[in-house]
C-alpha cells in the first residue's frame, strides 16, 4: 500500500502542499468543508458588487482534476484519533472517516468577535462566500430601503455603513463602499443622493494598516479621507445592534445608528484546531493556534502538520508569523517538501523558513499601499503591482480573464457586474440561527 497523506483544507496552505505532493509515491486524500477553493483576499470585490463569487471560488474538483494521486471528499472534519491515525468527517447527510499516514491540517481561521458572538448576527465577518454575499445583500439593499425612507433620520441610518477593523480587508471594504456611494450610484436614485452616505471605519488600535509602518499608514489614511471614509481610530465598538452600533473612545460612549456593519476586526483559529492539540498533547496560543515545531509538525507527532492560519511559529523576529497568504503557500510546499524527503529516505524535520515577500493592501481602484522589502510604494504604481499580484495567484486561466474585465467595467467604468442578491443571502445569519446546520440537520435526521 502507498503513503496516505490526508489534507484538511484545501485553501493556499492545502493545495500548495497538494500540488508540491504531484509527482510523490503517495496517495492523498483531501477533504473540504466546501466544493471549492476560495481565494478570500478578494472576497470584499464579492461583497461590493465587482467580482462573481464563481471568480474566487473556483472547484477543487477542476483545480486538481489532473493530479491523478489526489481523491477530493467533501466534508467537515470533526476530530482526529492521533493514536488511531483516523480522522471522522461529518459530510453531507453522512459521517465517515478517513486513515492517514501522514495528516497535514490546514482548516485557516474563523472570525473572532472577541467574545461577543452576539454581534455576528448584525455584523457579518468576511471569512466565506456565504459572508460576501450576505454582505452583497445589505450593502445594495441598505440604498434600495433608503431610497424609499421618507423621514431623513431614517435615511440617513441606512446611508450609514460602519465597518470594524482597519486592516488590510476592513480598508479595502470602506474604500469600495465609498466608491459606490461616490462613483457608482449617485446617478441611480431618484430620492436619496448616495454621495450623502457616511461611511466610518472604526478601529480600537490607533493607526490604519497598522503593520505597514507609520509612513504607508498615514498614506492609507490619507487616501481613505479623500474617498470621503471617516476613520475613527482608537476606538473600541462596545455594543452592536440591528439599528446600530456603540462606540467607546477616551471621552466616553457615543452611539451611531446604521443599519449595515461588517466586521473584518479578529481572526481565531476553528475549534478543529483545539481538538487536535488536545487529541495530540499540544498547546495552543490565545487565538487557539496550534503551536508547532520548527518544521511545522505537532510536538511529538511528526507525522501531523499543521499548517497556514492555524499554526502558530515564531518567524525571525521572534513574533509569530502573520495569517497571510504567503505564510501557508510556503508552508504547505515546506510539508510536502518534508514528506517526500521522509519517503526518500533523507533526512527530514528541516525548520520552515518563511521568506517575506512583502505586504500589499488596495483601498480603492487605482490606489493602494505596497511594502516590499525597502520598497514602499503608495497610490497607481502600488495599484499596478496589487493587481499583477492577485492575477497571478488567482487560480484558474479562465478566472483571471473575466476577473480582468470585469475589473475594467468597474475601474475604468463606473458599472457593478455582480448585484445580484437573493433573499437567502439577505436573511442568511437568521435563517441559519432559526433552522440550523442544514449538514448537522441531515446528518442527524438520516440516523
Ligand atoms: C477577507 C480576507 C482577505 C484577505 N486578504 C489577504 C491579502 O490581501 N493578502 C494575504 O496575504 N492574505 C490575505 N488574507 C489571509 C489569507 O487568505 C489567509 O492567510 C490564507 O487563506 C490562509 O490559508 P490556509 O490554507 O491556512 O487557510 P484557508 O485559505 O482559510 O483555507 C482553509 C480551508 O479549510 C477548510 N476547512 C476549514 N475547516 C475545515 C474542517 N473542519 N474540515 C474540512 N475543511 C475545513 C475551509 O473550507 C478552507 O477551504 C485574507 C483573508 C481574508 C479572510
Amino acid at each position: 500500500m502507498r503513503h496516505r497523506v490526508v489534507v484538511v483544507g484545501a485553501g493556499f496552505g492545502g493545495l500548495f502542499a497538494i500540488k508540491a505532493l504531484r509527482r510523490a509515491d503517495v496517495d492523498i486524500t483531501l477533504i473540504n468543508g466546501t466544493a471549492y477553493h476560495l481565494f478570500q483576499p478578494l472576497l470584499y470585490q464579492v461583497a461590493t458588487g465587482i467580482l462573481s463569487e464563481g471568480e474566487v471560488a473556483p472547484p477543487i474538483r477542476e483545480v486538481l482534476k489532473r493530479q491523478k494521486n489526489v481523491d477530493v471528499r467533501l466534508g467537515w472534519v470533526q476530530d482526529v484519533d492521533v493514536e488511531n491515525k483516523v480522522v471522522s468527517v461529518n459530510g453531507p447527510g453522512i459521517d465517515y472517516t478517513v486513515e492517514y499516514d501522514t495528516l497535514i491540517v490546514a482548516a485557516g481561521a474563523s472570525q473572532s468577535y472577541f467574545g461577543n458572538d452576539e454581534f455576528a448576527e448584525y455584523a457579518p465577518g468576511m471569512k466565506s462566500i456565504d459572508d460576501a454575499l450576505e454582505l452583497r445583500a445589505r450593502i445594495f439593499g441598505a440604498f434600495e430601503v433608503a431610497d424609499l425612507q421618507t423621514d431623513p433620520a431614517d435615511k440617513e441610518r441606512w446611508l450609514t455603513f460602519v465597518v470594524v477593523g482597519a486592516g488590510p480587508t476592513g480598508t479595502e471594504m470602506a474604500g469600495q463602499i465609498a466608491e459606490l456611494a461616490h462613483r457608482t450610484l449617485p446617478s441611480q436614485y431618484r430620492h436619496i443622493d448616495t454621495r450623502k452616505s457616511r461611511i466610518l471605519l472604526v478601529d480600537a488600535v490607533g493607526a490604519v494598516l497598522n503593520t505597514f509602518g507609520d509612513r504607508l499608514s498615514g498614506r492609507a489614511r490619507d487616501q481613505l479621507e479623500k474617498l470621503g471614509v471617516e476613520v475613527m481610530l482608537n476606538t473600541k465598538v462596545v455594543g452592536v445592534d440591528t439599528t446600530g452600533i456603540e462606540v467607546e473612545t477616551s471621552s466616553g460612549r457615543q452611539r451611531i445608528p446604521t443599519m449595515t456593519k461588517v466586521w473584518a476586526a479578529g481572526v481565531a483559529a476553528p475549534t478543529l484546531a483545539t481538538k487536535l492539540a488536545d487529541a495530540a498533547g499540544a498547546k495552543t496560543d490565545r487565538a487557539g493556534r496550534v503551536l508547532v515545531e520548527k518544521d511545522t509538525t505537532v510536538p511529538g507527532h511528526p507525522e501531523i502538520f499543521v499548517l497556514g492560519d492555524m499554526m502558530n511559529l515564531a518567524g525571525e523576529d521572534g513574533r509569530p508569523l502573520p495569517g497571510v497568504a504567503q505564510v501557508a503557500i510556503q508552508s504547505g510546499r515546506h510539508a510536502a517538501d518534508q514528506i517526500k524527503r521522509r519517503l526518500g529516505g533523507k533526512p527530514d524535520k528541516q525548520p520552515f523558513k518563511y521568506f517575506d515577500k512583502g505586504s500589499l493592501a488596495t483601498i480603492s481602484r487605482f490606489s493602494a499601499v505596497a511594502s516590499i522589502g525597502k520598497l514602499h510604494l503608495s497610490g497607481f504604481p502600488a495599484w499596478v503591482v496589487w493587481v499583477a499580484v492577485h492575477l497571478f495567484y488567482l487560480v484558474g486561466f479562465k478566472n483571471r480573464v473575466t476577473a480582468v474585465l470585469h475589473w475594467a467595467v468597474s475601474f475604468l467604468g463606473r458599472g457593478r457586474s455582480e448585484r445580484v442578491a437573493t433573499q437567502q443571502q439577505a436573511f442568511a445569519r437568521r435563517a441559519l440561527r432559526l433552522y440550523g446546520d442544514p449538514f448537522k440537520r441531515e446528518a442527524e435526521e438520516s440516523r
